[in-house]
């Protein structure tokens, strides 16, 4: 009973010509979305959000959404989600923008008086809080774009027909040939 029912495999010898021609061929590279998930699913909000604060597209989780630190492609290169869902879309991106900007100024305020208080060099604080106001919008402008798209998809999940406008577009692109 002590006999293993089949050999143990050996994990570091090279494969016999034979082996190697039996062995699975070696898998291409997958798309970039999830086969177990379909756009259009509905995504938990956990996901959704780590996606946006992670500059990622919030239905697929692909990355590489900017061309430049500001400038946003159209579409998902890996899903195709279109990311202007409708027009005025990224008015919400100013919304996040602001609420972060405005987490970080009174963070930044509240800590610089309660560590300099009862001499709080107001001059100092001002123009620390003035840079912050600029800097801050700046450097969270990528991620407040995937939020906001990431909380606009899960207040509004795709309709059919951004499903069909995304499957259409991976058509074109050639995704079924190279799936094959
Ligand atoms: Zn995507």
């Amino acid at each position: 009973m002590s006999e293993p029912a089949s050999e143990p495999v050996a994990q570091n010898e090279p494969l016999s010509p034979r082996q190697r021609a039996s062995a699975p061929a070696p898998r291409r590279p997958q798309p970039r979305r999830p086969q177990t998930e379909r756009l259009g699913d509905r995504i938990g909000w956990g996901t959704l959000l780590g996606r946006g604060a992670r500059r990622r597209c919030p239905a697929c989780g692909a990355g590489h959404l900017f061309h430049r630190w500001l400038r946003m492609v159209d579409r998902c290169p890996g899903c195709a989600m279109r990311f202007e869902r409708e027009e005025g879309f990224f008015l919400g991106v100013y919304f996040c923008n602001i609420t972060i900007t405005q987490v970080v100024l009174m963070a930044y305020v509240a800590v610089a008086f309660a560590v300099t208080l009862p001499d709080a060099p107001l001059g100092p604080i001002l123009v620390g809080a003035a840079v912050l106001a600029v800097v801050v919008p700046l450097l969270c402008y990528p991620a407040s774009r995937t939020l906001w798209a990431a909380v606009h998809l899960g207040m509004q999940p795709l309709e059919p027909a951004e499903q069909a406008d995304a499957a259409v577009f991976r058509f074109e692109r050639g995704d079924a040939a190279r799936r094959r």
